[in-house]
């Protein structure tokens, strides 16, 4: 694509980027066939193609953003199916954080709009104050009907339908501190706490430590890590998302070098893709460019590093049949598509596949908060899909797509490394029903 930048705009590092991005794309529009906002709303506005036009007028005028454009992108769910599909190698992930973080930058939002925004940065990358916020949830559930029939509040009232009813209590295991192998040591790795993870479902990680420990292999939950920075990345807030993304390398950068690190265990695939991507985010920061990027290159989905591991034999038969759900950010972001499959076959599971496995359920951090009706109609296609394999289960690597297809699915839904722990030793998973396991023993 021909772009028209001045040379005093290809100065500005972002807009260069962009540019560059912006050339390798030749409309051929592939891409909108697999664009979930495309094929539920059919406007090319909510393509990918449609975006980067959109994008690609607004940086080369050097214009603030507005309401057209804030609109679309807005919809665009951050999937990135539209980069597995371009055959010319666009980078649209890159791409739409920068056009996010302009208009984050040049466009005042509605008032409402601003304060819901700024009520989710400020609780969900934090533990303590997403429990609170959970907790409260509770009380104001009652007034979500009332708060739905007004437009502006309707995002307050998905926020409490969508709050669990019941809130775990706090593991031991999110708490920093080392946990060593129960047989020879292996290796050595730092896990990722995370932020929303460990208040909703404490048991993923749990599980993890347990297997990896069984495996040999130490594991550190290193004091002073938080949130990835995706979220608020993902609403164009790009000093804070920096800012997240410091301080996590400054710890792990810290516990390289103090005890050596085989990898950075990541359990949510949304995290797991802007973890890998600290090293661009960080990329024009002399002080953390050269750090970030070896971070990047030692953080690794849990399948991802299970698979480079000798799995013993499994402790008991698991003929279960599972509906493998790929989320965006392991299949699209990372490129994840064989592990978490090859991993469940070899524990004994059937693996299934739900038609339509590129297409999002609608998640996207807190897309299905945002635009809860475009979430609500891709959660239902996704069920309907997953329903139709006939398992017994579905299985995911990321928190935010088990809480959307838990809204709607009848059947439970684990993080597959759950399973992996059970397979191998660990107590059975929390939400699958004894029956459903005692039947297949
Ligand atoms: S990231 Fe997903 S929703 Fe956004 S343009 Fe690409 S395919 Fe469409
Ligand atoms: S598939 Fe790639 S090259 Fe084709 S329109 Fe989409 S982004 Fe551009």
């Amino acid at each position: 694509m021909q772009t028209n930048f001045t040379p005093q705009q290809l100065q500005d590092p972002g807009v260069a980027e962009s540019e560059k991005i912006l050339r390798k794309c030749v409309h051929c529009g592939f891409c909108t066939a697999t664009c979930p906002t495309y094929v539920t709303l059919g406007n090319e506005l909510d393509s990918p193609r449609g975006r980067i036009y959109l994008i690609k007028d607004m940086l080369e005028n050097g214009r603030p953003a507005d309401e057209q454009i804030v609109k679309h992108v807005d919809r665009c769910l951050s999937c990135l199916a539209c980069m597995t599909t371009c055959p010319s190698g666009v980078n649209y992930m890159h791409l739409v954080d920068h056009a996010r973080a302009h208009i984050e930058k040049t466009y005042k939002r509605p008032v409402m709009n601003r304060f819901i925004r700024g009520l989710l940065a400020f609780v969900l990358p934090y533990p303590s104050r997403f429990r609170l916020s959970l907790t409260a949830a509770k009380l104001g559930r009652p007034f979500a009907p009332l708060l739905k029939s007004v437009q502006a509040l309707k995002p307050l009232a998905t926020m409490l339908e969508l709050a669990p009813k019941t809130v775990p209590a706090k593991s031991r295991f999110a708490e920093p501190g080392l946990h060593k192998p129960a047989t020879e040591k292996r290796g050595r790795v730092a896990i990722l706490t995370g932020c929303a993870q460990p208040v909703l479902k404490p048991g993923i990680n749990e599980a993890t430590i347990r297997l990896l420990t069984r495996l040999g292999i130490e594991v550190v939950v290193p004091k002073g890590e938080g949130c990835c920075g995706a979220l608020v990345h993902h609403m164009g807030r790009e000093e804070a998302a920096l800012e997240d993304a410091r301080r996590n390398v400054d710890v792990w950068t810290r516990e390289l070098h103090d005890g050596g690190l085989d990898a950075i265990i990541v359990t949510a695939s949304g995290c797991g893709t802007t973890i890998k991507d600290y090293g661009y985010m960080l990329r024009l920061d002399p002080a953390y460019s050269d750090k970030a990027a070896v971070i990047s290159g030692l953080a690794k989905d849990i399948t991802e590093y299970l698979t480079t591991l000798d799995l013993p034999a499994p402790q008991h038969p698991a003929n279960l049949v599972v509906a493998y759900h790929s989320a965006c950010s392991m299949q699209h972001g990372q490129k994840l598509t064989r592990q978490p499959k090859d991993l469940l076959k070899a524990a004994g599971f059937t693996v299934r596949e739900p038609a339509e496995g590129h297409l999002c359920c609608g998640s996207a951090g807190t897309y299905n908060i945002m635009q809860a009706e475009i979430a609500r109609t891709l959660r239902d296609r996704k069920v309907k899909n997953i329903e139709a394999t006939g398992a017994s289960i579905i299985a995911t690597g990321n928190i935010g797509c088990i809480t959307q297809i838990a809204s709607a699915a009848k059947m439970p839904i684990v993080h597959t490394v759950e399973l992996l722990d059970w397979v191998y030793g660990g107590p059975r998973p929390e939400g699958v029903p004894a029956p459903v396991l005692q039947a297949a023993e």
